[in-house]
This record gives structure tokens, sequence and C-alpha cells, in this order.
């Protein structure tokens, strides 16, 4: 662990874990943290090396993908939310307590590992057009799932919607034990708050205190939110720049100050967000946790589905990172950014999750890397 931190992987270089001097000494044994709570947070930040020598400037992946629960930035506020709700008395450990939520599918998989961590049960509700990867995941680690047809969000039978009764129904239903709780990660500030206490600090300090610009995109606007209000508190000057993919109405609230008009659409096509094949970010309404930080967004960049494909593709290629396609958006956005504010600055974007995640419907659009390219950035980048 030493030898990472000196070496700046910093792979989980928390100080409470890996610093001896921090840890009670009884002869030899040193005594190790408990539960896999440990393996959430503390992810590396690194440069990814082709975008920074393409940009001039230090374009800096966090890893998200890397949180040990369920692989995604969605650990901690999986651990926030069960920790506030546990603080509030609201949940009890063992007790047949169970955890719902409304999710794209990120939430629901941190939830049914760290509610298993906590002594809870997870039932997750999903739209059915999200990949199968995250559905098969859920019922592999025992959550009880259903998946409803995408629907606006005004249908009772919107994932959102729907979780919310589940956990009224089991709450009131005296057969069953336990209670059902809402997790409500759109609504809830547990969420934001995660980013603020951690993600946000860790960026910080991982970046020695200089960071030009955050690029992230916003599912529920809590990674942008929590991240935007601990950085700008201490770098008034940092830009937070908002990450859009098409399809979804922040673009034009950040830029023009109005959603995208979604109801000339609704009867036609019943969506459950936005019209991308991209998975966990872009929405069509303004959530608590996007109002959160909305005010300290800077800038938005829109990113075509076409553009996240490319840009997955050349991550691989040049990199060797494999993630799903909100981190391709996001660095998009990332380059967009470096090119509109020029060399010489420092960007930090999220990698989200892994591209394991996206085998069957991103990746699978966006085809088996070959063997050497010649791909350009500015073909990827250019609209
Ligand atoms: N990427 C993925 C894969 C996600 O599932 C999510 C959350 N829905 C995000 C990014 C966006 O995070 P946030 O909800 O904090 O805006």
């Amino acid at each position: 662990a030493e030898n990472r931190t000196l070496a700046g992987a910093g792979l989980h270089n928390n100080d409470d874990h890996i610093n001896l001097e921090d840890h009670e000494r009884d002869g030899d044994v040193v005594e190790v943290p408990e539960g896999i709570e440990v393996c959430i947070g503390n992810t590396p930040l690194f440069k990814i090396k082709s975008l920074s020598e393409e940009t001039g400037c230090d374009i800096l992946a966090k890893a998200e993908f890397l949180n040990g629960g369920g692989g995604s930035p969605k650990d901690r506020v999986a651990l926030s939310i069960i920790n506030l709700a546990e603080e509030q008395g609201l949940l009890k450990p063992y007790s047949g307590d169970t955890i719902y939520e409304g999710t794209i599918g990120s939430t629901g998989i941190s939830l049914a590992t760290v509610c298993r961590a906590r002594g809870y049960l997870a039932s997750i509700c999903m739209p059915s057009d999200q990949s199968t990867e995250k559905s098969s995941l859920l019922l592999t680690l025992g959550a009880t799932v259903e998946r409803v047809p995408p629907a606006p969000i005004v249908d009772p039978m919107h994932f959102v919607n729907r979780a919310r009764t589940l956990a009224a129904e089991h709450t009131a239903d005296p057969n069953r034990s336990g209670r059902g709780y809402f997790a409500d990660q759109f609504e809830n500030e547990a969420n934001w708050q995660a980013h603020y206490n951690g993600t946000g600090p860790e960026i910080f300090q991982q970046c020695g205190g200089k960071v030009d610009a955050f690029v992230a995109g916003a599912g529920t606007g809590g990674t942008i939110a929590g991240v935007a209000r601990y950085l700008k508190a201490r770098l008034p000057k940092v830009r937070i720049v908002l990450a859009d993919p098409q399809g979804s109405g922040l673009y034009n609230r950040i830029k023009y100050g109005v959603m995208f008009n979604t109801k000339e659409k609704e009867g036609t096509r019943r969506r459950s967000q936005v019209d991308t094949i991209v998975e966990g970010i872009g929405i069509n309404r303004v959530t608590a946790n996007f109002e959160a930080g909305r005010e300290l967004i800077d800038d938005a960049v829109k990113v075509e589905d076409e553009q996240a494909l490319a840009m997955a593709r050349w991550l691989v290629e040049k990199d060797g990172i494999f993630v799903g396609s909100s981190s391709a958006v996001n660095c998009i956005a990332a380059v967009k950014t470096a090119r509109e504010i020029g060399p010489g600055n420092r960007i930090v974007t999220i990698l989200c999750d892994s591209g394991t995640r996206h085998i069957s419907k991103f990746w699978a659009k966006a085809g088996n890397i070959g063997g050497k390219t010649d791909s350009k950035l500015e073909d990827i980048i250019s609209p």
C-alpha cells in the first residue's frame, strides 16, 4: 500500500487505512479495518495520457468505477443515504427493513451490495430499456427487481413513483417484517452531500488544490452539485461544466434558463429519461440534487451519441481505459472544455462505471476494438 502511494497510484490511499502510525498495534499485529465499506471512496485520480497530450491540458480522471461495492460513485451515495436514515431512526439493521429505490441501475447495484453489508434488503425498480447486465446483476445480488416500461415522471408506473409506492405498501403491510424505506436519490440531499464530503475533498487533495475545471454529467445531479459546492467554496474561479447527452433538457436549462419541452413528444413515444444510448446521465426535469448545484454550473456541453461511442473506443485504443457511456460523454466534454479554456489548465472529470456493464447495448454499438487505429481527436469531438 505504501508503494502504491509513493508511486502516486493512490489506490484507496486513505491515510486512515495505510498509515501505520494511525493503527493500534498489538505486537506485530496491525488492526485491519472491517467491512467492504472501506473500499468505497478514496478512488484514484490519474491523467488520461492521450487526451492530455492532444489538448495541452491535464485531463484528469477520477476512477469512480473502482468503488468496491457496486462499482460506481453510487456506492458513496448508498452509504450516505443509509447513514442518514439510520441517524434519523428510520432504518434498523437485520429487522427486515428494506430499501426501495427507482434507478436506471447503478444506484440499485450499489444499494444491493451496501444494503447487504449493513443488514438490509434492497428492492429495485428500473426502466425495462436499460441494459440487461444491470438487471441480471441485481438479481444475482439478491435484490428484488421490478422492470417497468419507460414512462414519464407524471405516470404512477414511472420507476421512481413505483419504488415510492412499493416502500409505502411494505410499511403498511402488517404481515411483512420490517419497514419499507424509499431511498429517493433524486430528491434526497444525502446524495450530493456524499460528493461534498467525499468526491470533492478527494479531488481537491489529489490535485494539491490546483483544479481549473470540473466536468461531469448529471443523472440525479448529486455528483456535479456536491463536487461543485466543495470546489467553488475553495476555488472561486474553478469552472464547473455540465456534460449533457443528446435529448437531455439540462443543457438548455444551463445555457438558456429553460428546460427542453418534453410535452410535445409525450404520447408519441413514452420515454424513461431522454432519447440517447447513454445510460445514467441526462434528464428532463430539475431534481433537488441538481438544483443544489445549478447556480454553480458555468457552462454546459451537449454530447451526441456518436461522439460518446467514438470516445469510448478512443479511450480503449489509446489508453486501455474501458468504461461505460456516461464516462465517454464526460471525456468529450472535458476535451471541449480544454479547447475552450486553452492549454495549461487542469480539468478533472469522472469515470463512472466500467464498460463491462454496457456490453449488450452501448458497446454492442461501439463495436469490438481492432488493431492499431488512426482515429483523430478532432473527428471525434467535431459535431
Ligand atoms: N454515470 C452513471 C453510469 C450513472 O448511473 C449515474 C447516476 N445515475 C451518473 C453517471 C450520474 O451521477 P449523478 O446521479 O450523481 O448525477
